[in-house]
This record gives C-alpha cells, structure tokens and sequence, in this order.
C-alpha cells in the first residue's frame, strides 16, 4: 500500500507534565480518504487533533514519546502557523469563528497563509458548496449553528489544506442538518481530492461518510477498520452505534 499522508505512531501525550492521555496512539490516514476517530467522551480524539495541528502546546499539552508523520516528514514539535502553511488545517471544535465579521470576512481569514492569486477563485468556489452564506452580510455570529459550521468548513477550504481535522462537526446540530454538514464533506472529499480525519462522537452519522475508522479508548485505538467491517461488528454495534 502506499505510505499513509499522514501518520501516528506510538504517540503520547502529557497534559501539565503529569496528565497522561494519549497512551501510545497509532493511527494511519490515508491520501485522499476521510479517516474517523470515534470514541467515547474523554477518549483522546480532540487531544489526537490537537497533537497533529500543534496546538496542544497553548494548553500546555506535550508529545512525550513517538512520532507524528505527515507527507514523509515529522511534524510533531513543529509550531502550529508552520502546520497550516504545510498543509494541515483545523477546524475546531464549537466552531471558533469570528462572530463580529462577516461570513465573507471569516472565509478570507482562512486564506491567511498563502500568497497566490487564486484567493477570488476559491472564494467562489468555496461559496458553491455553501450557496446560503452568501446571502448573509450580517455579523457571523447571528448565523445559526448549521451554518456556522459550515463557515468554519468553507473556512478551511480556504487554505486549501490537504489534510483538514475536523473536531465533531455533528455537535449541536439537527439530525437533518448533521446529514446535509456530512453529505457536504463527503462531496469535498471527492471533488477536491482532500483528505478528512473526523472526530466523532456520532458514530453513525462518521460511519455513513468516512471511509475507515479507528476506536479510541483511554489514549489508545482498540478497533480499526474499513467502514463495513466496523459497521459489522458486534461491540461497535452494541457501544457506539446503540444495539442498532
Ligand atoms: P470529548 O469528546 O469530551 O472532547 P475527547 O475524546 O475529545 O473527549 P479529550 O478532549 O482529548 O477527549 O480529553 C481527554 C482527556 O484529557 C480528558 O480526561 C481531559 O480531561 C484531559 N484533558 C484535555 N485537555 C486538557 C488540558 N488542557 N489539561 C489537562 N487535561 C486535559
């Protein structure tokens, strides 16, 4: 198989010096996949993000042991604006957009790193996918919680990241617009080639777009697989997809 784009291996992760949470974590995403990591609250998923993105170290997080890897070289260490500029781009979660600037501001935001023209193109194209945030001039934190969640994708998009984390897009949303948010990744995981790791508490809603998942518990993947055989599972069943 090919080398993964990005990939974890044997990671841990200390909180204030003394908080173990990730407790030798590996994980392989693959180019061009939407990879989820699913598990129970206080698993590690947001901590697993975190480490990868660089931010762990703004709540005085730390990679002790192991390494992380990205497109054949370690990343982890690396200062989180050098992430970005490689490729890599979080979305966070609760959504951390700005609330006093437009949409169109905030999609500019995401754009910060780089320095080419095509900035008015992809702004365009970016607002193809997300049509009704055009017609929104107000301040961002008016919108509701769907459509800021999808500005702070359309956000991302703007960097044009090859790697976008994404931190429980599911959370707070309606059923009917967790599957419209989803329908949407999946739709710019294969019109843009971009690759997807995640985060999910919603275990059914990752399943139905992710290619293949990882379970975590306490720090660590106990379960992974293709989608199908995840779905088929017993214990994925009964856990995390709720006797269905
Ligand atoms: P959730 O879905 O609730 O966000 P999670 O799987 O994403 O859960 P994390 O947020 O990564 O889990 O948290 C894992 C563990 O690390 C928890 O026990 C949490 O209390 C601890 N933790 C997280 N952030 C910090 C921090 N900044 N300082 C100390 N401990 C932390």
């Amino acid at each position: 198989a090919a080398a993964p784009l990005l990939a974890l291996r044997n990671v841990e992760v200390v909180y204030d010096d003394v908080i173990l949470v990730l407790r030798g974590l590996s994980l392989d995403v693959p180019a061009g996949s939407i990879t989820a990591l699913l598990g129970a609250n206080g698993a590690g998923k947001s901590t697993t993000l975190k480490a990868i993105s660089g931010l762990l170290r703004s709540e005085n997080g730390e990679v002790t042991r192991g390494e992380i890897q990205f497109d054949g070289s370690r990343i982890d260490g690396v200062e989180p604006d050098l992430i970005v500029r490689r490729g890599i781009f979080q979305v966070m979660e609760g959504r951390r957009i700005v609330a006093d600037m437009t949409p169109m501001e905030n999609l500019r935001l995401g754009a910060f790193s780089r320095r080419d023209r095509g900035i008015a193109d992809d702004l365009e194209r970016v607002l193809t996918y997300f049509p009704r945030l055009k017609e929104r001039t107000g301040a961002a934190g008016y919108l509701s919680g769907g459509e800021q969640q999808m500005l702070a994708i359309g956000r991302a998009l703007m960097a044009r990241p090859r790697l976008i984390l994404m931190d429980e897009p599911s959370m707070g949303l309606s059923p009917l617009l967790v599957k419209e948010v989803f329908g949407i990744i999946r739709q710019i995981n294969r019109d843009l080639g971009v690759t997807i790791l995640l985060v999910e508490q919603n275990a059914r809603a990752a399943l139905a777009v992710a290619d293949r998942g990882y379970i975590m518990e306490q720090g660590k993947v106990v379960l992974d697989g293709s989608v199908e055989e995840l779905r088929s599972n017993e214990d994925v069943k009964e856990f995390y997809l709720g006797g269905a």
